[in-house]
């Protein structure tokens, strides 16, 4: 099979498209042929060699697949037949410690993602556990599952699961034009919350309009938390949607209104934020991680998405040849939605 690989660790001109060996399935395991695979920071992160995992090279990244399924493996828990058109699951997980049992299987103690220690999606066929095939709702294209399986799913899972989000609240997205900003946008406008988006240039926060944010921010030419204040007439906002992280995170906590509550699921800018804790416990705020999503969790947003009720947001498709120019569009953030690879 082609697929797109990194012999060391990296800039994206460490990233080559070679023959390799065809994956073969253990017992539990399923191939996948991928015909469309999104792309993330994660995958960026795997190739500088910037996360903590321990993993083998060369390396094929690419952690949000749909496809067909082409094998199961004879001892695979799943009712999914070769031949189905599938999204794959990215989280994986043991199916047996205390957070597994608790339907929490994205937090599980022996937990990985597709494409981290193990090959992914930027390649014509794919090894995935059996249990994280599943199928695709009639009329969602492989374009569409593969940009919502990992985006959309954490913002679903950040905003419904975490926060709790409920119909009349304000909300604030912080970067609409991410995977993530944009399904969150989508996701609280389905809600019945008020939206308040920040972007970086006026093209974007147009489409973040078209995505259904009331209100708009830009942040490199207004100050974000002036401009919240006169939003929401010196309130704040019930929820915010962080993914930034330090660059952020002082004024995304001061943006709260007394109650409110910050969700965070990653940190694009850097891990370390300053926090008053003054504030913390005399607005009764509440600070929430957000990591991934289930199974169950990602069949609802698939769902939405056949029902025409969420809309992946793509910007640009490429072949194996364009991973490095999809992750470079990605590393300088000029895109508007997802990236998606289609081998
Ligand atoms: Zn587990």
């Amino acid at each position: 099979m082609k697929a797109t690989v990194f012999h060391e660790f990296g800039g994206v001109d460490k990233l080559r498209v070679e023959e390799r060996p065809d994956p073969v399935p253990g017992p539990t395991d399923a191939i996948v042929r991928v015909r469309a695979c999104g792309v993330n920071r994660l995958d960026l992160m795997v190739r500088s060699g910037a996360t903590r995992v321990k993993l083998s090279l060369p390396h094929v990244g690419g952690c949000e697949i749909a496809g067909e399924v082409v094998e199961v493996g004879s001892a695979a828990a799943t009712d999914v037949r070769p031949g189905q058109a599938v999204a794959v699951a990215p989280y994986l997980f043991c199916g047996r410690c205390e957070y597994c049992l608790s339907g929490s299987e994205s937090i599980c103690l022996r937990g990985d993602i597709v494409g981290l220690s193990q090959d992914g999606g930027f390649a014509e066929l794919a090894r995935v556990p059996a249990v994280n095939l599943v199928p695709l709702p009639e009329g969602v294209s492989f374009e569409a599952a593969a940009a919502v399986s990992l985006a959309t799913l954490t913002a679903w899972h950040m905003l419904v699961t975490q926060a709790g989000l409920r119909p009349g609240e304000d909300v604030l997205v912080l970067a609409a034009g991410s995977g993530v900003g944009s399904a969150a946008i989508q996701i609280a406008r389905l809600i019945g919350a008020r939206v308040i988006a920040t972007a970086s240039t006026p093209e974007k926060l147009a489409r973040a309009r078209e995505l259904g944010a009331h209100e708009v921010i830009n942040y490199q030419s207004d100050d974000m938390l002036a401009e919240v204040r006169r939003l929401t007439g010196k309130r704040g906002v019930d929820v915010v949607v962080e993914h930034v992280g330090a660059a952020t995170w002082e004024k995304s906590v001061a943006a709260l209104s007394r109650n409110g509550r910050l969700v965070i699921c990653g940190t694009t800018s850097g891990t370390e934020g300053r926090l008053d804790l003054w504030q913390l416990f005399a607005k009764q705020l509440r600070l929430i991680g957000s990591y991934g999503g289930s199974r169950a969790e990602l069949r609802t947003v698939l769902r939405l998405v056949a029902d025409g009720r969420l809309r992946p947001t793509i910007h640009a498709t490429y072949d194996l040849d364009g991973v490095a120019t999809a992750q470079t569009v990605m590393a300088d953030r000029q895109q508007f939605g997802k990236l998606i690879v289609v081998p």
